[in-house]
């Protein structure tokens, strides 16, 4: 057997799904138009993949089901009832399985909604943004503040743990129009919610806008200023901030995120999606027609495999680990690498406790309030 398909522990499932309305300016995932006869002949294939690694999987129990994408609010509730019942059918599902999807506003009717809670999806993320029309346009999104409203009400009919996304630190952005849509936010009290700094990526719109110098980043200062505040306002709201970018009520955080941060096993599903079994990862042709192909021909659409050294698994781990503000369990870490975390970054640790950017005690090591700001740098200085 490939020793990609070796999963010796529960998996985390992505399934990506590549369809979006159109393109948002800062975007840089896998995603094309959508047309009915696409959605159809996606599901047909991405059924065969399920398949085809539920006879592939020695170990196939799976503990978290994420559909992201792209945008899987645009496929009809009976086709997401298709790709689950194959999941259920395929593979060794945990009880209670956490079941996230991705939703965009401008996709959403509350029948769909309705019908997504019915087949067992417990967790809708909506990507939201900004509460600020003239954000949202510059954003490219396909949406409006109307269509977030009347989205958001309708989903708090239905689900009680739901997420909104929100993105800060845009060109031109002023920390009040900032505050504003965190208080929108706020208002609506969601069980979760995820806050991302806008990251201008090489091939988006904003990108070349940015080269031709129509668009700017916003000063440090304001971005800190922004993040910093956030992280008050919220968790004065009683939200717990579990991530850099994340933040929860109670027990609500996202299992399936938490796969990744703890640098554990996921198999990744439709174009361009990615797996990992503990030591290797695979990725998967970034071409819808590809993708199509290789699984008529009864193939999975895997193009790389790539086998990680030890250093580059250290690495990963220390700063996907970082990123939670629990931060890294030093004794899980001996355990998982067979070496202790000060053998190998005692230099570096010590460094980066004198620059006031790290916490570290007899169990865990874990960014400060000025290393939560600075993360990027952190992270940098941790590669072997
Ligand atoms: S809806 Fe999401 S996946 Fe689709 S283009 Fe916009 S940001 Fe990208």
């Amino acid at each position: 057997m490939n020793r990609y398909l070796n999963y010796k522990k529960a998996f985390g499932l992505y399934i990506h799904i590549p369809f979006c309305q159109s393109k948002c300016n800062y975007c840089d995932f896998y995603s094309i138009k959508y047309t009915p006869q696409k959605m159809r002949e996606y599901v047909d294939m991405l059924k065969k993949e399920i398949e085809l690694y539920a006879d592939k999987l020695i170990n196939n129990r799976c503990r978290t089901i994420y559909l992201g994408g792209g945008t899987p609010s645009l496929l009809s509730p009976q086709l997401i009832e298709e790709i689950l019942i194959t999941v259920f059918n395929s593979f060794n599902v945990v009880e209670n399985v956490e079941i996230s999807m991705e939703a965009n506003p401008e996709s959403l009717t509350e029948c769909k909604i309705k019908a997504y809670r019915e087949m067992g999806i417990n967790r809708l993320s909506l990507g939201i943004q900004s509460f600020l029309d003239e954000e949202l346009k510059f954003l490219g999104r396909s949406h409006d503040v109307i269509d977030s409203i009347n989205a958001i009400i309708k989903v708090e009919k239905h689900f009680d743990n739901y997420n909104i996304d929100l993105i800060f630190a845009l060109f031109r952005q002023t920390f009040l129009n900032f505050v504003y849509s965190l208080n929108q936010v706020l208002d609506f009290n969601p069980s979760h919610i995820s806050l991302y700094k806008l990251q201008i990526e090489d091939g988006t719109k904003l990108y070349k806008r940015f080269k031709d110098k129509k668009t700017n980043l916003i000063s440090e200062e304001l971005d800190y200023k922004m993040y910093n505040h956030a992280i008050k306002k919220l968790q004065e709201a009683g939200y717990n901030h579990y991530e850099i970018s994340n933040f929860s009520r109670d027990e609500h955080r996202s299992k399936h995120n938490i796969i990744y941060w703890k640098y554990e096993p996921y198999l990744g599903l439709g174009p361009a999606a990615h797996g990992f079994n503990g030591k290797q990862r695979y990725k998967n042709y970034s071409n819808f027609r590809k993708y199509i192909y290789e699984l008529k021909k009864g193939r999975l659409p895997v193009q790389d495999i790539i086998k990680l050294n030890k250093k580059e698994m250290i690495f990963e781990s220390m700063f996907m680990g970082l990123r939670l503000t629990e931060g890294i369990d030093v004794e899980k870490f001996k355990s998982k690498f067979d070496v202790s975390i000060f053998d190998i970054y005692d230099n570096v640790l010590q460094e980066l406790k004198e620059d006031n950017l790290i916490v570290v005690d007899k169990k865990r090591i874990y960014l400060t309030k000025k290393g939560l700001n600075l993360a990027n740098l952190v992270f940098s200085k941790l590669i072997l």
